[in-house]
């Protein structure tokens, strides 16, 4: 696996029953997968990494920075999967909104933009509000800055540090929801329930499964765009779909070509897991079934580690501790709780986020 963070320690911890064994490569020492399996640490394109993970049955990765040209070189001597073609989409921002217009997924209107004049014009052709966002290495809400007014062109234009980026129409949505999607080898395609997702400072904190008063309808509109991606990128794996909702009408606003965040609810919350879903995918096995087991919400747990027996004391609550020291801003672990009712969730989630540590705000604001 190319990266060795929490997302590849949960892959490992889901692969491991089934009779696997795992290598990582990734520069970070004692990264989170490391006590999951054996951890190469270095670069993604340096020859060790590429050697040893040469040697596997198949490559996968779970951090979508990975340089394209590492996986491309891989894939010339072991199967990879997801496909590259996948990383390449999801790591430019201007490829991945065009692959949307492509496929016709309704997104918000962007332009591309080079240079001050660029965004000047662009500015005045979307209208303000707008979103620039650069076109690489945006996560979590960085490298982004909201126009408000034609003044603000110069201030956002240094703000992104004048890389190459797109501006976005600012979309006055109601809320954020996500589609986790999963294709295996023979093309068989299997979806979780839409999810919501609510953040803060641009980080998840919360992930509600099923998204609360979820129709039929929303559900079918998400999947039809999902399944226009899986197919056009010959897609094997987990794949998230991230939407705003906007009039009962899905926006989407970008792809993660691996397992996501706003997944981890399915480890208790749903029959088969995302992990193991990602897994049996690339492995040519047969996908698992998707069903939730009830209602769940998943917590992320930000900058700070609550208390353990407090968390566990709060019933059907499981906590995922991912092996870090806890930083302001840095996602240490997160807790999965379900309830046979949204009001039962609804009590649970209440009690788990009065434990000191659940939700204390340790992230600075931007
Ligand atoms: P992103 O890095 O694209 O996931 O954006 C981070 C967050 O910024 C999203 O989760 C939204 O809350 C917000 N956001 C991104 N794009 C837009 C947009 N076009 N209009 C309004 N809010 C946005």
């Amino acid at each position: 696996m190319l990266g060795a963070g929490q997302l590849g320690r949960m892959l490992a911890l889901a692969g491991i029953p089934l009779g696997y064994e795992f290598v990582f490569v990734d520069p970070s020492p004692r990264a989170p997968a490391a006590t999951v399996g054996e951890q190469i640490v270095c670069g993604y394109d340096d020859p060790l990494g590429r050697e040893a993970l040469a040697g596997c049955q198949v490559v996968t990765y779970e951090f979508e920075s990975v340089p394209v040209e590492a996986a491309d070189a891989l894939a010339q001597r072991v199967p990879v999967f997801p496909p590259p073609l996948a990383l390449r989409v999801a790591q430019d921002r201007l490829a991945e909104k065009s692959c949307f217009r492509l496929l016709g997924i309704s997104s918000a209107p962007f332009l591309a933009v080079d240079s001050l004049e660029d965004l000047t014009s662009a500015a005045l052709s979307l209208g303000l509000p707008a979103v620039l966002k650069t076109r690489r290495l945006g996560y979590d809400g960085k490298g982004q800055f909201v126009l408000k007014r034609a003044e603000d062109v110069a201030t956002a234009w240094a703000a992104v540090g004048q890389a190459p980026s797109i501006l976005e129409g600012f979309v006055h949505f109601e809320r954020e929801l996500s589609l986790v999607a999963v294709r295996g080898q023979d093309g068989e395609i299997s979806f979780y329930p839409l999810v919501e997702n609510q953040h803060r400072h641009g980080i998840l904190r919360k992930t509600i499964c099923p998204a609360p008063g979820l129709t039929f309808d929303l559900q079918c509109a998400a999947e039809t765009y999902a399944v226009r991606l899986l197919e056009h990128l010959n897609y094997v794996g987990v794949l998230a779909l991230e939407l705003f909702e906007k009039n009962g009408m899905l926006v989407a606003n970008e792809i993660a070509p691996r397992v996501h965040n706003s997944g981890h609810h399915s480890i208790e919350g749903t029959r088969t897991s995302q992990f193991e879903n990602h897994l049996r995918a690339i492995l040519g096995l047969p996908l698992g079934n998707t069903s939730p087991l009830s209602h769940s919400c998943m917590l992320n747990l930000v900058g700070t580690l609550p208390e353990r027996a407090a968390v566990l004391a709060v019933p059907d609550a499981h906590l995922h501790l991912y092996g870090k020291s806890a930083r302001p801003g840095r996602k240490v672990g997160h807790i999965t709780v379900r309830g046979e009712s949204e009001a039962e969730l609804a009590a649970r989630v209440a009690a788990l986020e009065a434990v000191p540590g659940v939700c204390d705000d340790a992230t600075p604001a931007r």
